[in-house]
């Protein structure tokens, strides 16, 4: 890791060694229960007056959920960590928590899709503005961060990656006083480090790559003590969505590999980028790599393909036998998502629709099965859908 500091663990190593803190048990025990009790009226009085921090209830403190909250606060090095019960329930609850009528929120556009909903169907309604400004505008110190509380950025973004130089986004956000927070689910920690670049907060739906298995649906937050304290006083404990215990011991397992998988999910995706830019059928990509912004050190498995227009979309999703047809990504397997899918999405306009996607894209997330054996299913699927 370029940022390693001598005597520092690598993140691969902290991941594998930062201990359970359970009597030398290497895995944390799942504490399935609502409530703790105390062993007197004065050991209660001490945890309801704030003298002691021991576990009191579940919705807001579990020693399972804390095991895997220790872990991510220091591959993220942050000072802490909250745990929420999905990617949704960890954004909406940093919103939440900083953001009040009257305020304004300045968002990257092509904003994962359902985020958007949530700034567009329930923040302006209770009186919150929120503007969309392409990735370069927050870069460049332009106006844009004048009288914003918060600016939610993604890097890359969804559906079309796009980076950002997220030092010089949190230098600009400083100078206004606006609060910066990453969503830093596509890199995860072991590729990009958004605190370490003077990001206030990094969240993410640990859905994706932190469990890897595709079994889980969670989320987390990490950033310093009091901004940390705030989000868990005011939404964790207000708004309610915790993480189950079950879950995070689900989410503790994930992350000890998480480092592997990167690295593989890596090394395929750059199998994937090499053969699609030099393939007659395939006329755009959008994956960035390492060095693609500063502080980003690698490349994940998520990547979108704009196909040629003879190729006909549904017919080479059919053709496909590895990839499988699915939202979500981030797991062991491969999976492709259509963009034309959800642009046809029911319900309220989406970002996606907003913003521009072209029809002709389809999202890969590269699993874990051998690249040489999802790159002939790939190229097998195109030829066979081509007109
Ligand atoms: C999936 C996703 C989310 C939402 O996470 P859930 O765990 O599904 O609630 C947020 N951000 C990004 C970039 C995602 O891909």
């Amino acid at each position: 890791m370029s940022d390693h500091q001598p005597g520092a663990p690598s993140i691969e190593t902290l991941l594998a060694t930062l201990a359970s803190e359970f009597e030398g048990a290497v895995t944390p025990p799942i504490v399935q229960t609502s409530l703790f009790t105390f062993d007197s009226y004065q050991a209660f009085e001490d945890r309801m007056s704030g003298r002691s921090d021991d576990p009191l209830y579940t919705r807001v403190q579990n020693p399972t959920v804390a095991a895997f909250e220790r872990l991510i606060a220091a591959a993220e090095h942050g000072e802490a960590a909250v745990g929420f019960a999905s990617g949704m329930a960890a954004i909406s609850s940093v919103v939440f928590a900083f953001v009040r009528p009257g305020d304004r929120i300045a968002c990257v556009e092509h904003v994962y899709p359902d985020a958007y909903r949530l700034f567009e169907r329930l923040m302006r309604p209770f009186g919150v503005e929120v503007s969309y400004h392409p990735v370069e505008a927050f870069q460049s110190d332009a106006e844009i961060f004048q009288g914003v509380k918060l600016a939610y950025l993604e890097s890359p973004t969804s559906a079309v990656f796009q980076t950002l130089d997220l030092e010089r986004v949190a230098v600009n956000a400083k100078r206004h006083g606006a609060l910066t927070v990453v969503d830093n689910s596509w890199a995860t920690p072991v590729f990009q480090r958004p605190l370490t670049l003077g990001i206030d907060i990094v969240l993410h739906s640990a859905s994706k790559y932190l469990s890897g298995h595709s079994d889980t649906v969670a989320g987390v937050v990490a950033g310093s003590e009091e901004k940390i304290t705030r989000i868990r006083d005011l939404s964790l404990t207000l708004l309610g969505g915790k993480l189950a215990p079950f879950e995070a011991f689900l989410l503790t397992r994930g992350l000890r590999t998480l480092g592997a998988r990167m690295r593989q999910h890596q090394s395929t995706a750059d199998v994937f980028v090499e053969r699609l830019s030099v393939h007659p059928l395939v006329t755009g990509i959008f994956s960035p790599g390492p060095g693609s912004a500063p502080g980003l050190e690698g490349r994940s498995g998520l990547m979108s393909v704009e196909l040629d227009k003879t190729i006909d979309i549904p017919r080479f999703a059919d053709a496909l036998k590895l990839f499988r047809l699915g939202v979500s990504w981030g797991g062991f397997e491969s999976l492709i998502l259509p963009a034309q899918i959800a642009l046809n999405q029911a319900g309220e306009q989406n970002s996606m629709q907003r913003f521009g996607v072209s029809g002709r894209i389809v999202r890969l997330s590269l699993g874990l099965e051998d690249p040489n054996d999802l790159w002939a299913d790939f190229d097998a699927a195109l030829k066979a859908s081509a007109t």
